[in-house]
């Protein structure tokens, strides 16, 4: 038993109890976010890779945490998850991308879909096809201009549900992207099920590209994969100019990523296309 106990207090090492600490007050201070409008969604607008117009954006969640400064969600999103408090999070987040999208599109400032990021939690005990239909309504949004975007994990863990959700969003005109393609576990079966607009290529991949000729290899079976089935495909993560044109020669219809813009906030989406 001494044993044991030792063991145990050796697990926990200074860091891990930094890090511990830091996940508590992230934990304490997230119940409260909401409410105190601290979320912000920042837009990366995607691209045509021939025309280099701007064709949609990805709706990110940030916080602007009163002492830690902007949060990114990688720090927070899985502690939503743990606490459920991703359900209401969730929700802030696709009422807040429809707003902001109707706006934009009312004001002539751009008229492209948006798409937004969902959790596994949303599509677990929930009334997600309600929830999207209501908010849809409530903001006038067209839902061809929504489009969400799933991990191959979201659909391993609920492949009947998802289905299901997703067939019926289809019928709305909701699109559907996935993202992350390649990195997970998954079976390639789920294709042909799901209602499926668009593949996004990891950004892993399109980072290999002149430095392996494995990641180069997969993109092309990615794009061919595509094609083939009539989906749009977009790289994201894109961050220079041979990537970009590495992409092009594979027929890659769209990019996303630091090579042409960051994450915004909504104004300064409206200061570049007012430009
Ligand atoms: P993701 O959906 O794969 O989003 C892409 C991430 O890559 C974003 O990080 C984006 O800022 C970043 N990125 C875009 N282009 C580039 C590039 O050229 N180079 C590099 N190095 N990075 C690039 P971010 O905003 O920190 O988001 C991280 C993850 O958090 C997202 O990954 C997504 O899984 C999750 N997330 C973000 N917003 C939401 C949300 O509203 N709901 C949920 N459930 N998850 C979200
Ligand atoms: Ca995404
Ligand atoms: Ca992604």
């Amino acid at each position: 038993a001494k044993e044991k106990g030792k063991n145990k207090y050796e697990l926990c090492t200074p860091a891990l109890k930094d890090s511990l600490v830091k996940e508590m007050k992230i934990t304490n201070s997230l119940y409260q976010a909401l409410e105190r409008d601290e979320l912000e969604l920042y837009y990366q607008p995607q691209l045509n890779i021939l025309s280099g117009e701007i064709i949609g954006l990805e709706a990110l969640i940030r916080w602007n945490h009163p002492e830690l400064g902007i949060v990114s969600p990688g720090d927070f999103i899985f502690i939503a998850e743990k606490t459920g408090l991703i359900l209401p999070i969730g929700e802030w987040v696709l009422r807040t991308a429809c707003i902001q999208n109707k706006k934009w599109q009312d004001e002539g400032i751009l008229n492209v879909p948006i798409a937004i990021n969902l959790s596994v939690n949303q599509f677990q005990n929930t009334q997600i096809v309600e929830m999207i239909t209501k908010i849809l309504k409530e903001t006038q949004l067209d839902p061809n201009d929504l489009e969400l975007e799933i991990t191959e994990n979201i659909i391993m863990k609920e492949t009947e549900y998802i289905i299901e959700s997703l067939k019926k969003l289809k019928q709305l005109g909701v699109k559907v992207a996935i993202d992350d393609f390649g990195t997970e576990y998954s079976s390639l079966n789920y294709i042909k099920q799901l209602p499926v607009d668009k593949i996004k290529i990891a950004m892993s991949f399109i980072w290999g590209i002149n430095i392996n000729d494995k990641d180069e290899a997969i993109i092309n079976v990615i794009i061919v994969l595509a094609k083939n089935l009539g989906l749009k495909v977009i790289a994201e993560g894109v961050e220079t100019r041979e990537q970009l044109d590495f992409l092009r020669d594979q027929m890659c219809d769209e990019v996303q990523g630091y090579y042409y813009y960051k994450p915004m906030p909504a104004k300064q989406i409206e200061a570049l296309m007012s430009r």
